[in-house]
């Protein structure tokens, strides 16, 4: 069976982007409006011809338990639990938020092997915006532009040292 990561953050941060970019498929729907990815959606990651993974986007966990958020979060969360790897994505520019902190208060409770991506770090002092969210604790933290395609095959690297 082929190692399962799942992309894990609130609205809006890219995780279909990055979905995209990984899978190279435009079969994630990305949009501008936040909520709009509300299904769990599954690609393969190719990158590395010799080393495939499943990868699963989901729609983001939102913070209120009740209708189609809540649905939404409880898609993410059984996404994160069944995963070998979760990848925690965050914007960059927007630094952290009360959202990104519910989840990582929700991903220490899943305990599965976590890598924080900071995403839309293109054009942006990268180092600040590592910087803002150095007290969330992680030790694997990498900057990418999903966007942009930078840091992307880093990445891949990244994940496969850890499936
Ligand atoms: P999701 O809700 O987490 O799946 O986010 P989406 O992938 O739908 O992206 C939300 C918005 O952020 C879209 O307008 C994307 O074009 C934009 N976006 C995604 N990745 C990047 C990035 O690396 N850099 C920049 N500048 N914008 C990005
Ligand atoms: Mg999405």
């Amino acid at each position: 069976m082929l190692p399962l990561v799942a992309l894990v953050g609130r609205p809006n941060v890219g995780k279909s982007t990055l979905f995209n970019a990984l899978t190279r498929t435009r079969d994630a729907l990305v949009h501008d409006e936040p909520g709009v990815t509300r299904d769990r959606n599954y690609g393969i990651c190719r990158l590395d011809e010799a080393r495939p993974f499943v990868l699963v986007d989901t729609g983001g966990i939102a913070a209120d338990e009740a209708g189609l958020a809540g649905a939404t979060a409880r898609q993410s969360r059984a996404a994160a639990e069944e995963a070998d790897l979760v990848l925690f994505v965050v914007d960059g520019r927007e630094g952290p938020s009360a959202l990104d902190d519910e989840i990582l208060r929700w991903l220490r409770k899943a305990s599965r092997p976590t890598l924080l991506v900071v995403n839309k770090s293109d054009g942006i002092d990268v180092r600040a915006a590592l910087a803002e969210f150095s007290r969330y604790g992680f030790s694997d933290v990498l900057a990418v532009s999903s966007a942009h395609r930078q840091g992307v095959d880093e990445l891949v690297d990244e994940v496969l040292a850890r499936v």
